[in-house]
C-alpha cells in the first residue's frame, strides 16, 4: 500500500484539500485493486467539499496545461495525469424511490457514500487527509471479504439489488472476475430482485456481460447468471440451449453446457472478444431446428445457417455493432461445421480450397473454433478428432501453399468478359464468372490466367455467346 501512497499526486490531492480546508479519501474500486495487487488505473477521489473545485486545485499544481473535464449536472471532474484517470466528486448520499431509476442525490458524509456503494470490497476508502493519511476506512470488513474472496453488499441485499439492479450484473461479473463466491444470502436476494432488472438499459447489462466474456473462463460468470436465473431475462436465446430430449431412449449432448465448454475452449486460446461470441452463437439455432428422424437420432441441420442468420438480431436487440464485427461473427457462425465435415469426408483438394476461399484471412478463427467444438466426454473419441484434425490443417496448408487461395480472386474480372464479348452487365456475364471461379475450385482447371481464358472461352460458346 504504502507504494501507491508515495503516488506524487497524491501527495498534491491531500495538500490542495488541505489549503481548501475539506477532507479527502481514495474509495472504490482503486482501493480494492491495492489489496487484490491488480492494476487499476482508475482512480476515484472523493472529498466533503466540492470535486469540481478541488479538481481544478489538484490540476493547476500538478501542471498548468492539464485539462480537467467538468460535469456539471453530475458534480464531478477529471483529468488525465500520468497514464491514469483521477475523478473528484463530492461526497453523496443517494435515496431511491422504487417508482424512478434514478436516485436523489444529496450531499453527505464518507458513512453516506461508503454505504451507497454496491459490495463490501469497493467500500474502501484510504484517508489522505495529513493527519491520518494513509488509514484505511472499512466499515464493512471489506478487506475480511477480500481474504475471504466474498461479494457481500454493504447493506440489506434487497434494497441494494432493488435500488439499482444492475448491481446484480456486477455482483456476477466481480466474482466472475476476481474469482470470488457470491455470498448465499447475497446470491438468494438476487434470485429474489432478479425480476428488477426489466428496468436497467440493455448498454449497462451489455457492458457487464462483455466483461464476463472478457475473463479468462467465461462459463464461470454465465453459469452464475443462469443459476441466478438474470441470463433469460436479457439473452432468452441462450438461455433456451439448455435441456436434452430424449426420444425412444436416445438424448442428444445439452447445447448449453457444450455451448460452455467450447466457449471456454476458445477463451484459453484467444483474447479476441468477437471470437468468443462466435462460440457463444455457434449452436444458438440448435432449438429451432431440432428434429427426431428415425433411425438416425437427433438432427439440427441447417442450424448454422439458421444460426447466422439469428446473428443479426441478436446483435441489434443487445445494442452490439452491427458493423464487420457482426459480420465477422455471422460468417464464421456459417462456417462452424466446416473444418469438422472435413474430417468425416476424405479429404479431397477441391473442399479444402472451397473452406480456404469461403474463410479468406479468417481461416486460422475457423479452425480455432473448430478445434474447439470437439467436446465429448469419450476421450478416445476426442483423441481420433483431434488426429484427424490436425491432417486437416496439414491439407490446408499445403493447398494454401501451392494455390494461395487466401483472399484469392479469380484470374478474370467481370469487366474483362464484358469487354472480350461485347456484353452490357448481365446473367450472361454473372454465369460465366461464376463457371470460372467453380472450375478453378473444383480443380477442373489450373488457377492460371491463361486456363481461366481459355475457360472462359468455352464457357461462352456453350451459352451461345461469341467473340
Ligand atoms: P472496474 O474498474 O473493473 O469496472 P470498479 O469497481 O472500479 O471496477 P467502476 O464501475 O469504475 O468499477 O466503479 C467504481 C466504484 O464505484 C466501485 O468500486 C463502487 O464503489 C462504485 N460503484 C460503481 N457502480 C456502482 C453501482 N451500480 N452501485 C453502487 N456502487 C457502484
Amino acid at each position: 500500500m504504502q507504494q501507491f501512497l508515495q503516488n506524487p499526486v497524491f501527495t498534491v490531492i491531500s495538500q490542495s484539500a488541505e489549503k481548501l480546508n475539506t477532507s479527502v479519501f481514495v474509495i472504490g474500486g482503486f482501493v480494492r485493486d491495492i489489496f487484490l495487487k491488480r492494476p487499476n488505473t482508475d482512480i476515484d477521489i472523493v472529498t466533503l467539499g466540492s470535486g469540481i473545485e478541488l479538481a481544478e486545485k489538484v490540476a493547476r499544481a500538478l501542471s498548468p496545461n492539464l485539462t480537467v473535464s467538468v460535469f456539471k449536472n453530475f458534480g464531478t471532474a477529471m483529468f488525465h495525469y500520468n497514464g491514469c484517470d483521477y475523478e473528484f466528486v463530492g461526497a453523496r448520499k443517494e435515496s431511491y424511490v422504487s417508482t424512478s431509476r434514478k436516485p436523489t442525490v444529496e450531499t453527505g458524509t464518507l458513512e453516506d457514500d461508503q454505504n451507497r456503494r454496491d459490495f463490501t470490497i469497493n467500500a474502501l476508502a484510504i484517508s489522505l487527509n495529513k493527519e491520518s493519511y494513509g488509514q484505511l476506512i472499512d466499515p464493512f470488513n471489506g478487506c475480511a471479504d477480500i481474504e475471504r474472496k466474498i461479494i457481500r453488499t454493504p447493506l440489506n441485499p434487497d434494497i441494494t439489488f432493488s435500488d439499482d439492479p444492475l448491481r446484480m450484473m456486477r455482483a456476477v461479473r466481480f466474482a466472475a472476475q476476481l474469482g470470488f463466491t457470491i455470498l448465499p444470502e447475497t446470491f438468494k436476494a438476487i434470485i429474489r430482485n432478479r425480476q428488477r432488472l426489466e428496468i436497467v438499459s440493455i448498454e449497462r447489462i451489455l457492458d457487464e456481460f462483455q466483461k464476463i466474456m472478457a475473463t479468462p473462463k467465461p462459463s464461470t460468470g454465465l453459469l452464475l447468471l443462469d443459476k441466478a436465473r438474470l441470463l433469460e431475462l436479457f439473452f432468452p436465446e441462450l438461455a433456451a440451449l439448455k435441456g436434452v430430449e430424449v426420444i425412444n431412449g436416445k438424448g442428444h449432448k445439452d447445447v448449453f453446457y457444450h455451448t460452455l465448454e467450447v466457449l471456454d475452449n476458445v477463451a484459453a486460446k484467444s483474447d479476441n472478444v468477437w471470437l468468443r461470441w462466435v462460440a457463444l452463437l455457434h449452436d444458438i439455432a440448435k432449438p429451432r431446428t431440432k428434429k427426431f428422424i428415425e433411425p438416425i437420432g437427433w438432427s439440427f441441420h441447417g442450424h448454422e445457417y439458421l444460426g447466422s442468420k439469428m446473428v443479426a438480431s441478436i446483435f441489434k436487440r443487445l445494442r452490439l455493432p452491427m458493423n464487420e464485427k457482426m459480420r465477422y461473427v455471422q460468417k464464421l457462425v456459417l462456417l462452424h461445421l466446416r473444418p469438422i465435415v472435413l474430417i468425416d469426408d476424405e479429404v479431397t483438394d477441391s473442399a479444402v480450397r472451397r473452406l480456404l476461399f469461403d474463410a479468406g484471412d479468417d481461416i486460422d478463427d475457423v479452425m480455432l473454433l473448430a478445434h474447439a467444438d470437439i467436446t465429448s466426454k469419450n476421450e478416445v473419441k476426442v483423441q481420433t478428432f483431434h488426429k484427424n484434425f490436425e491432417r486437416v490443417k496439414e491439407k490446408l496448408q499445403e493447398v494454401e501453399e501451392k494455390d494461395a487461395l487466401r483472399n484469392w480472386q479469380p484470374p478474370i474480372s467481370g469487366e474483362e468478359i464484358m469487354q472480350t464479348f461485347n456484353l452490357q452487365p448481365s446473367r450472361e456475364v454473372g454465369l460465366i464468372k461464376d463457371a470460372i471461379r467453380e472450375a478453378i475450385l473444383e480443380g477442373d482447371i489450373e488457377n492460371s490466367y491463361e486456363a481461366a481464358r481459355d475457360f472462359m472461352i468455352v464457357k461462352a460458346q456453350e451459352l451461345g455467346i461469341t467473340k
